[in-house]
């Protein structure tokens, strides 16, 4: 690391959308690096699993980062509420793309994503933890692993929101409990969102079996990780309905869940992205997605610039994704709160809902290509 050299963009954090950003400059020309606190591929460890969107796909293909992966596709996706009538079914071929999402392992696309920077000769500075940022008018001053570095523009992508800036939270006291569980029947590109009043169930294919995202109380949450195989199996059956028989699952993990986001996503010589700008409840599968449609839009507005951390350009990137920022953050949040409680009447209105939407295929429509590709589906 050379302390004097001026960085167009330093990127603090090299996980999946600290490398995205990261491949997208240098698509654009921009020469970037990354900084991560942790050693080279301990991304590798995540035991998530992702839906991403078509929309994504695309991104990624552009990035130079989809040949290979190992993605599993999401054709239909079948959306009910426990408890209360109404159903609705979203299908790929409706919207006349060949997939709605596909479900890929965090391991894997790090795993995608650290190739393509390794190919591209990106640096990336692991081990080296980013401390004491002090933006200037010309520049900022950083310190990386003790040593002071200078850049246009600092880039966060540091997968969480800091405490101590001036953000919004919302603790949806809510646990997710994640694993792989096995049905008598095979995916066949099937996916089911399940709402209950605990919170809602995500059914994802990931290749022969299913991804489980299961939303729920912390004390729940705590049971479920630790019970017998059989009874965590009997009170999913018993939660998602008789649609598919479960018959096996892997070990379990639960992440607390809630909503925090930073109001403004720019300051000086400074932008936030990823879980760094906002970490959102999974239930709609829209954190690394809508952080994917903020890299591009980051690259393409920062290319050709003689400065990357000129305001005005700041400022006009923070505008144009503002509505798209504040829908997803809106519709997850919405979704959440709308359908995780025991009110009937509430239940009854998101039935009719759900009935509603089903018998509107603009509507239907409009939801899997606002899921797909955020404000672009306007
Ligand atoms: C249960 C669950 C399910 C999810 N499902 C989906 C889904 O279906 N679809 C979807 O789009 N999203 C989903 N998400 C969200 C998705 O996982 C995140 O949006 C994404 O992983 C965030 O990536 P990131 O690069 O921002 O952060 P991270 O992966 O956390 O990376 C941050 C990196 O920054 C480094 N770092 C931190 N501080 C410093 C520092 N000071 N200096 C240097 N380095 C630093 C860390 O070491 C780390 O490597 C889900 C999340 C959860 C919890």
């Amino acid at each position: 690391m050379r302390s004097e050299e001026l960085t167009p963009v330093a990127i603090v954090g090299g996980g999946p959308v600290g490398m995205s950003l990261a491949l997208a400059l240098h698509k654009q020309g921009i020469a970037a690096k990354i900084f991560d606190a942790r050693g080279r591929g301990a991304g590798l460890d995540d035991q998530r699993i992702l839906a991403l969107s078509y929309g994504t796909r695309q991104t990624l293909e552009w990035l130079g980062a989809w040949q290979g992966m190992d993605a599993t596709p999401i054709r239909t996706i079948h959306i009910s509420q426990r408890g209360h009538g109404g159903r609705s079914v979203i299908r790929a071929e409706q919207e006349h793309i060949p997939a709605l999402g596909y479900v890929v392992s965090l391991r894997e696309l790090y795993r995608v994503l650290d190739a393509a920077v390794a190919a591209a000769n990106i640096v990336y500075h692991d081990n080296t933890r980013i401390e004491v940022v002090n933006a200037e008018v010309r520049h900022v001053n950083f310190l990386a692993g003790g040593e002071t570095c200078r850049a246009q523009l600092v880039a966060y992508a540091e997968g969480i929101v800091d405490n101590t800036a001036d953000i919004n939270r919302h603790d949806y006291a809510q646990h997710a409990v994640t694993t792989i569980v096995s049905a008598s029947e095979a995916p066949q590109g099937r996916a089911w969102e399940r709402f209950t009043a605990q919170g809602p169930i995500a059914l994802l294919p990931f290749g022969h079996a299913f991804a489980l995202v299961q939303s729920c109380s912390p004390e729940i949450a705590g049971a479920l990780t630790t019970m017998p195989a059989t009874e965590f199996l009997a009170q999913l059956q018993d939660c998602f309905g008789q649609r598919l028989h479960f018959t096996g699952t892997g070990p379990r993990h639960s992440f607390p869940l809630g909503l925090r986001y930073r109001h403004e996503a720019v300051a000086e010589r400074q932008v936030w992205l990823g879980n760094a700008a906002q970490t959102l409840h999974p239930v709609a599968g829209q954190g690394f997605n809508l952080a994917l449609r903020d890299v591009r839009e980051l690259a393409r507005t920062l290319t050709n610039a003689v400065d990357s951390g000129a305001p005005d350009l700041l400022h006009r990137y923070a505008k144009k994704r503002q509505l798209d920022r504040r829908c997803t953050i809106g519709f997850t949040d919405t979704l959440v709160r709308l359908f995780s409680n025991d009110n009937p009447l509430l239940g009854h209105a998101c039935g009719a809902g759900l009935l509603g939407l089903d018998l509107l295929p603009a509507a239907r429509s409009f939801l899997a290509r606002r899921m797909m590709f955020g404000a672009r589906a306007w």
